[in-house]
């Protein structure tokens, strides 16, 4: 779109050209741009960058998906038009199964993703043959596949919604989200929150992967003196102080 790299906000317009194309090519929906909207917030607030809090969920998320039996990243429109590539990267290095996964679901929207998923090489994509259905949610919101996010001992639900996030728990999943915004529902029901850019936090998930692959020990005892909630409180402490160091008139 001719977005001159020396522009102050470069990286953030980016992102919002990639939704912009996501939304013309139907992989996003019209909601997912205010979504986006709400993460940018969060994401200035903690000066977008990969703060330590995240850092530490994105080492326990790695260590969840490769202690897992059947691990399964579940890709909606806004991950699908910022990660595709580095979902498809992701879940091939853990090995993990992929599923596409809609609020605002519709079958040509799935398909959309599935191929945009399937263009940087994933051989096979869940979503389209949905069988299931995730219980205590309406049935368009329910729909995933029984070998998929159904049957799935841990799933990796970047920017889910509140609702479905808590359903996956009660069907006593373990359950690790990126979501920039710790106050959200998602943010507090899952066993790991990654508090960081979506675009950020799964390259770095695939870095853990690779550092902690065999160490079998080292990951167990860091998934058990996991503690979620002292981490998200640790993230509002961050920006918190940040918020009271940063000068209006530098
Ligand atoms: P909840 O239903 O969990 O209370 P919500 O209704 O505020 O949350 P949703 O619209 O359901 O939010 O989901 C979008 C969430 O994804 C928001 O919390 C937003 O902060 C987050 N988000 C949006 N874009 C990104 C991104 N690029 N990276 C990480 N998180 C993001
Ligand atoms: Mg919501």
């Amino acid at each position: 779109m001719g977005i001159p790299r020396s522009h102050p906000r470069y990286q953030s317009l980016m992102l919002r050209e990639k939704l912009a194309d996501g939304l013309r090519e139907g992989l996003v929906h019209e909601t997912g741009l205010i979504a986006h909207g709400r993460g940018e917030a969060f994401d200035y607030l903690i000066g977008e960058e990969t703060i330590e809090a995240a850092d530490d969920a994105a080492r326990v998320a790695a260590a969840q998906l490769l202690l897992a039996d059947d691990p399964v990243i579940s890709v909606n429109g806004n991950a699908a038009a910022l990660t595709a590539k580095e979902c498809v990267s992701l879940a091939k290095t853990v090995p993990a199964k992929l599923e596409v996964n809609l609020f605002h679901r519709s079958k040509g929207r799935v398909r959309r993703i599935v191929s945009e998923l399937k263009k940087y090489g994933a051989e096979r994509v869940y979503g389209l043959n949905a069988d299931s259905l995730i219980p205590g949610l309406d049935h368009d919101r329910a729909l995933c596949e029984e070998t998929g996010i159904f049957g799935a001992d841990v799933v990796l639900v970047p920017l889910e919604d509140g609702d479905r996030c808590e359903a996956l728990k009660k069907m006593e999943k373990t359950v690790v989200t990126i979501d920039l915004n710790p106050l959200s529902r998602t943010a507090r029901a899952a066993d790991v929150t990654i508090v960081d850019n979506i675009v950020r936090a799964i390259p770095n998930i695939e870095r853990w992967v690779g550092e902690l692959r065999g160490k079998e020990e080292e990951m167990r005892k860091i998934v058990k003196m996991w503690n979620n909630e002292k981490n998200l409180r640790n993230v509002l402490s961050y920006i918190s102080k940040r918020l009271n160091s940063l000068q209006v008139y530098p």
